[in-house]
């Protein structure tokens, strides 16, 4: 991710934080965003909805414990409106704490699939990432990989690259499996990828890419977009790596489930000043040229149909969704993190 730009436009909103005596101004034509995770394209994508509502979009990038800290009371923002959070555990721990107002929108449930969607409306997704397996094809076969159950498999003992297990990415992926397969298929699973490590887990998805890339491991587990964010970051060492894997979509066969999805969302939140406004933002995010301002430098993909990932996205290649709702993901959390805990995977 690039560098933070906290400000981006000069407001009080901003400058005011963290005194006790200010009150940020409440316009009825503005809308107050916080986000987790702020991209380049995304000042275009607010300032089309400006244009086109005259609405004055306020952006803050944020840390996600500090929203966490607002739904708790304990260091309210009282000029909140909208929260764009990554990852379907970060969407169901905010929402856990209060963070958002239920939404009801005809636009939105119908624009939407279902998979994306809280299904009481806490929360709306408009961008989503797949975890996939990338490998060393001068060692591993592309049929070797046809579903995660695959990776536990005693024949790649030593030879798996993943990250820790408090990255809330693995916790999603292996929710996912206690969704499908249940707690004692997902258990035997973790153990499994514990057995085949090649090393105590270390880095982010990148390393474990790049160690694929050094022969540290021949089979990494990372999010999709870590891979086109090598191939275009300029940094060519990190190209060189992207280019010596090759990228496998586990559960693509017929009657398989697809590879697993993780969620980008939004939720109006809880005392919003300017409610309407920030259900109409969700409401835009539906719009093509919307879902595609937010997708083109994060590398998510869109979700709603017919809209095209970035080419560099398209060009990983196309493959089934698993259509798990999101939400379920964030039930099944404290299952994940508990078989996490007995398998010792760090
Ligand atoms: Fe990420």
């Amino acid at each position: 991710m690039k560098p933070s730009t906290p400000f981006r436009r000069l407001s009080c909103l901003a400058l005011c934080l963290g005194s006790a005596f200010a009150t940020a101004p409440v316009l009825a034509d503005a809308l107050n965003v916080y986000t987790i995770r702020h991209h380049d394209s995304h000042d275009a994508l607010y300032d089309a909805f400006s244009e086109r509502t005259g609405i004055d979009v306020n952006v803050q990038e944020i840390e996600f414990e500090r929203l966490l800290e607002h739904a708790e009371g304990r260091n309210r923002i009282n000029d909140a409106d909208l929260a764009v959070i990554v990852d379907a555990v970060r969407l169901h721990q905010a929402t856990e704490k209060g963070l958002f107002d239920r939404t009801s929108s005809a636009t939105l449930n119908e624009r939407l699939p279902e998979s994306v969607r809280h299904p009481q409306g806490e929360w709306f997704g408009f961008g989503q990432r797949t975890r996939v397996v990338f490998y060393d094809p001068r060692d591993v076969q592309a049929d070797e990989i046809r579903e995660y159950a695959d990776l536990a498999d005693p024949r790649f003992e030593g030879q798996i690259c993943v990250r820790s297990s408090s990255n809330t990415y693995n916790q999603a992926l292996l929710a996912s499996i206690v969704a499908h397969e249940g707690e004692e298929a997902a258990e035997a699973w973790a153990q499994g990828i514990v057995n085949n490590m090649a090393r105590a887990p270390e880095g982010g998805d990148r390393d474990q890419i790049s160690a694929v890339a050094d022969g540290t491991c021949n089979i990494a587990i990372a999010n999709h977009y870590y891979h086109v964010r090598m191939m275009k970051g300029g940094d060519a060492e990190q190209r060189a790596a992207a280019e010596q894997v090759a990228i496998a979509f586990p559960e693509q066969g017929e009657g398989q489930r697809g590879a697993h999805m993780n969620v980008v969302g939004m939720g109006v939140m809880a005392g919003a000043p300017h409610r309407d406004n920030a259900v109409r933002f969700m409401e835009f995010m539906t719009t093509a040229p919307a879902q595609q301002l937010f997708v083109q430098d994060s590398y998510d993909y869109p979700v709603v149909a017919g809209v095209a990932p970035a080419d560099a996205v398209t060009a990983l290649g196309t493959f089934k969704k698993d259509t798990l709702v999101a939400s379920e993901l964030g039930e099944h959390l404290q299952t994940a993190n508990e078989i996490f805990e007995r398998v010792g995977w760090q």
